[in-house]
Formats: C-alpha cells, sequence, structure tokens
C-alpha cells in the first residue's frame, strides 16, 4: 500500500437543477464519431499533453481513448459518469465564461448508458489508479488498479442494448472516416498536444507536438504543402485571430479547408469562412476556394457556446470586428508573403475597357458578374499566348506580336487610376502610430488635407505622434513600415509623385507571378488604352512585331501587300 497522503479536493459536482436547465442538450450520442469528440475534449480538457486513440471497426467495436492528464480521483471517478455531472462550471453565470471544451456534464452520461464504459484514471503518479466499469448504465465496481498518470476511456460494445440506433450506423469504413476527420479537427486546433490515431492496431496518423504550420500540413498530407503556407495574425478588442492559409496558387473546387475554430472548436460559422474568403478575393479566380485556417481566440465573455449541444454554433458579441480581423490578417499574410496580386482582385482592376479612358485616366467600373470586359473592336482580337521569362505576356492581335511587361503594364495602370480617383477611405481597424522628426512633422502639417484627398487619413496624437486613421483600397495592400515611409516623405519634393509611384509599384503584379489568361487579357486590353504607355519610370511597357517584320527576320517574302490590320496599338 502507498503511504496515505492527504485526500485531493474532488472537482466533480452534480450540477444544480437552475443550472443545468439552462444548458443548450439534447443531442445524443448517435455514432462513435461523436463519442470519440467527447472523449477528445474531455482529455484536452484535462490538460494532457498527448493523446492516443484506439479505434477497432471504425469505433463500432471499441473506442479508447489515452491522456496523460490532471486524471481523476476515486470520488470523482465514481461520480463523473452521472448526469450533469461536472468539473468544469458550477454556476449559471460560469456559463458566461467557459474556458473549456465541456461543460454540460452529459457526454460520459449518455455513454455510459449505450455501451461497455470502462474508465481507468490516476491523477498523479504516487497516487492509486482506480477503474470504474459501468455497463449498460449499470455500475459494475470501481476498484484500484495499476496507471500512469491520466485516464483511459474505453468505450466496447456501443450500442449493444440500442438495436434500434445500431441500425442507422453506417459501414465501418463510413464510420471510420467520420472518427478521422474529428479527430484530425482536434488535433489541427491544438498543435501542442501530440497526437496518435490507431486503428484496428495499425498507427495511421502520428502527429508529434508542433507549429500550427507542421500540424496542419501533417494532418492534410494529401492535400497541404507545408512550402505553400503562410501565417499571419491580427488583433481586435479581447480577441486575437490568426490565420494559416496557403498561397493562393494552391486552390480548391471545395470549402472544405476553410476551417473556423473558435476557442479551439471547429466551428461552422459561415460569415467568418466567408471572410477567409473575401481575404483572397482578387487573388483566387470565381469558381474556386483558398485553403485557409482561421484560428480566433476570444475572451469567452464575449462568445456564447451554449447555444448547439455539440457546441458547433457560436454566437459572437462583436461578429463584425471579428470579421474584419479575419479579413485584414489574410489580406496582410497575403502581403508579406509577397503573392502574387492577381488583378481579379475586382474592386482593383475589373474595369471596363469599353470606354477609352480619357486622358489615360479612370476606368468605369464594370459589375463584379461580368468578368469579361467587353472592349472594342482594336482589342476584341486579343489572343493571349502565354507567359514567358516569368515576366512577358506574349499576345497576337490584329496581325501583330505583343510582347507585354506585366510588372510594368499593371503598375502603370495602377499609377494612372491613383493619380484619378477620388478615393473612398475606409476606417482602419487598428490605427497605425508613427512617430515623425521635427521637419517632417512640419511638412506633414501642411499636407494633411492632401494626403486624405489621395486615400490616406492621419491625426495628429501628441506631439510629433501620429495615427493613420484610414485608408483607401488602393493602399491597404501596402505593407505597415511602406505605408509610413510614404507619409513620412509627405511635402517633400515630389512627394505626390513619388507614393503614387512608390504604391504602384507594390501593388503590381510581380516579375515572376503566374498570370492567368483572363487577366492577362484584361491587362492587354487595358494598357492598350493608356495614353502613356511606359511605366512611370519611363519605360515602355511594350514590344511588339508585326507578321511581316517578323517574317523579315527569317527571310521570309512579305505576306501581302496591304500588311498588317490598320488598329495598331498607339505608340
Ligand atoms: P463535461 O466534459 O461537460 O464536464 P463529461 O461527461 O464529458 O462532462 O465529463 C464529466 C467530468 O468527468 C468532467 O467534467 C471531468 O471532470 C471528468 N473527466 C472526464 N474525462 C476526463 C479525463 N479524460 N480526464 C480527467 N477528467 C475527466
Ligand atoms: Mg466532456
Amino acid at each position: 500500500m502507498m503511504p496515505e497522503s492527504p485526500p485531493r479536493p474532488r472537482r466533480i459536482r452534480i450540477l444544480r437543477e437552475e443550472v443545468s436547465r439552462k444548458i443548450a442538450a439534447g443531442e445524443v450520442i448517435d455514432r462513435p464519431f461523436s463519442i470519440l469528440r467527447e472523449l477528445l475534449d474531455n482529455a484536452i480538457d484535462a490538460g494532457a499533453s498527448a493523446i492516443d486513440v484506439f479505434l477497432e471497426a471504425g469505433g463500432l467495436g471499441r473506442i479508447r481513448v489515452v491522456d496523460d492528464g490532471a486524471g481523476m480521483g476515486r470520488e470523482d471517478l465514481a461520480d463523473c459518469w452521472k448526469p450533469h455531472a461536472t468539473s468544469k462550471i458550477e454556476s449559471e453565470d460560469d456559463l458566461l465564461r467557459v474556458s473549456t471544451l465541456g461543460f454540460r456534464g452529459e457526454a460520459l452520461a449518455s455513454i455510459a448508458i449505450c455501451s461497455r464504459l470502462t474508465i481507468t484514471s490516476c491523477e498523479a503518479a504516487n497516487e492509486p489508479a482506480h477503474r470504474l466499469e459501468v455497463v449498460g448504465g449499470v455500475v459494475q465496481g470501481i476498484e484500484a488498479s495499476h496507471g500512469r498518470q491520466g485516464t483511459v476511456v474505453d468505450v466496447a460494445e456501443l450500442f449493444f442494448n440500442f438495436p434500434a440506433r445500431k441500425k442507422f450506423l453506417r459501414s465501418v469504413s463510413a464510420e471510420s472516416s467520420l472518427c478521422r476527420a474529428i479527430f484530425i479537427d482536434r488535433a489541427v486546433s491544438h498543435p501542442a498536444i501530440t497526437f496518435r490515431l490507431f486503428t484496428d492496431g495499425e498507427v495511421k496518423l502520428s502527429l508529434p507536438r508542433a507549429s500550427h504550420v507542421e500540424r496542419i500540413s501533417l494532418s492534410y498530407p494529401q492535400q497541404i504543402d507545408p512550402r505553400m503556407l503562410f501565417e499571419s495574425a491580427a488583433r481586435g478588442n479581447g480577441f486575437a485571430a490568426e490565420v494559416v492559409a496557403a498561397r493562393p496558387e494552391v486552390r480548391r473546387r471545395d470549402r472544405k479547408l476553410i476551417q473556423v475554430f473558435v476557442n479551439r472548436r471547429r466551428v461552422s460559422e459561415y460569415s467568418l469562412m466567408q471572410a477567409a474568403e473575401y481575404g483572397f478575393s482578387g487573388f483566387v479566380p470565381g469558381g474556386w476556394y483558398p485553403i485557409a485556417f482561421v484560428f480566433i481566440d476570444i475572451d469567452p465573455g464575449l462568445v456564447d457556446f451554449n447555444i448547439h449541444p455539440a457546441k458547433k454554433e457560436v454566437r459572437f458579441r462583436n461578429l463584425p470586428e471579428v470579421h474584419s480581423s479575419v479579413v485584414a490578417a489574410v489580406r496582410a499574410g497575403l502581403g508579406t508573403a509577397k503573392l502574387s496580386q492577381s488583378p481579379f482582385e475586382p474592386a482593383r482592376l475589373r474595369k471596363a475597357v469599353s470606354a477609352p479612358a480619357a486622358g489615360g485616366g479612370a476606368l468605369p467600373f464594370l459589375p463584379p458578374e461580368k468578368s469579361l470586359p467587353p472592349v472594342q473592336a482594336d482589342t476584341a482580337g486579343i489572343r493571349f499566348l502565354g507567359q514567358v521569362f516569368g515576366v512577358f505576356l506574349v499576345f497576337e492581335l490584329s496581325g501583330r506580336l505583343l510582347i507585354l511587361d506585366q510588372h510594368a503594364a499593371h503598375e502603370r495602370i495602377i499609377y494612372e487610376r491613383l493619380g484619378t480617383r477620388v478615393p473612398k477611405l475606409q476606417e482602419m481597424l487598428f490605427p497605425l502610430s508613427f512617430d515623425v522628426s521635427e521637419e517632417e512633422e512640419g511638412r506633414l502639417e501642411a499636407n494633411l488635407e492632401d494626403l486624405a484627398g489621395m486615400g490616406i487619413q492621419i491625426r495628429r496624437v501628441g506631439s510629433r505622434s501620429y495615427e493613420i486613421t484610414a485608408i483607401s483600397d488602393d493602399f491597404r495592400p501596402l505593407r505597415e513600415d511602406v505605408l509610413v515611409e510614404l507619409v513620412r516623405g509627405a511635402g517633400g519634393e515630389e512627394w505626390r509623385e513619388a507614393l503614387r509611384a512608390t504604391a504602384a509599384c507594390r501593388l503590381a503584379i510581380k516579375e515572376g507571378d503566374a498570370v492567368d489568361p483572363m487577366t492577362a487579357r484584361e491587362l492587354c486590353a487595358q494598357s492598350l488604352r493608356l495614353a502613356v504607355p511606359r511605366c512611370p519610370h519611363g519605360r515602355p511597357l511594350w514590344h511588339e512585331l508585326s507578321e511581316d517584320e517578323l517574317r523579315k527576320l527569317v527571310d521570309r517574302p512579305p505576306v501581302t501587300a496591304s500588311g498588317p490590320g490598320a488598329s495598331s496599338p498607339p505608340a
């Protein structure tokens, strides 16, 4: 026998009826994966650093979850399977700030009723272990046992006493894949915990403690290459948003890999999935979806999970704020990951080329549904042949070969727009503060209005201390330090030009960026409308060759006397 140690405090209580009545209940344990979900949540709530899951016959034969968490003493073990027994909340007020995954005190009770449930638990290495067995809701006994610190929950003979429920189960392989999906959901949101999944004695997944990026790519080895992932974060009042997403080249036809987790629970919160998608707009073409894992860590007082018995739904006090943070995080990540800025972005380049731009000025907007803008006679026949050397887009039109510098062309188009459009300012979620020198302050003060007119609103917050409070969409993709640098230069020689040129350069697609055919054609059509077909630094945007010039290069006779089409690009 072990030496007597003072008894550990009990943790589990049976909820008073006034409290249990307030809890969204009802979901029965109806299939193996819902049992696995509850057991995983309990292991995580117990503070486990490693969790092993053993499934037999897709969970229909056996589900066993082994953790190294806090464990239970004899008394707690004796109570844990009773209805409304929980250590996680006590009063109705606690419901307003639940920080654990569980809180209903119902899972073990429902499992105990429809299976042979055995729980072995031990609170610490030098404490005795105990084993509880409940069959079909009837306690068989609780006895001393052996075990390391932690808990082993074993659920066997599922629904042996509920033949009707058994009929609703699907095949072993279907149940098995539902279990695997739940396992992955929990693993993805808890990268600091080591997880292993064994099915019918074989290791199926082994996920060592890892970073979020590693955990996600190991959990979806077929779909996600870790080199394609980037991370980004944003903060708000009482919450933080973290996004792990794949570069936009890796896109999907479905939304399966747009996943939202709130306080580490996977939730079906459509508006936040949509926020992630929205952050990618302009990078992922229509009909495709990005890969994005969104993790919101929020003050439990700002969310309510007590809506759905399986806690799949959540209500936010501040959904709009969380929504814009997710968008901001995705955008920031796309920006710093130096990803291609595709002109697909509706606000940026879905502009008509139907009307010639007066003086090379602003191009009218096209409704976003019209993905292919109508083009004039001289550009209607643009045939995109492809991209060469990572920077040139090659087109055939009107009997000519046109070679366009993708970066320079896009840069010029943006540059023109920055000079002519009246910017629509948008409040920044988090004002960007910065300090300036005395000299800079003088110039900045003199130009605050001008800056606002160009799309950057600034507020003085103290001596030589300012905040950018609102910016136009045009400047949004700029890195914060770049934006601040540009603003500091305000009022100096030619700063207006510099602001436009730098912004245009940063926003434009780069050398090496992939460009899809539709974007390429738009770029070509718009370039042809420019009054000055040169980049803001003065380099020409394109080189063209007529068919005859090409023939001449290889000593072929010219095609016809009439020569190439009359509508050549403006020089
Ligand atoms: P809930 O998780 O909502 O509290 P459960 O029925 O899932 O309700 O579990 C009841 C109680 O049993 C928990 O509150 C917890 O104290 C205890 N318990 C369950 N599983 C474990 C575990 N793996 N390790 C330690 N304690 C556990
Ligand atoms: Mg639980």
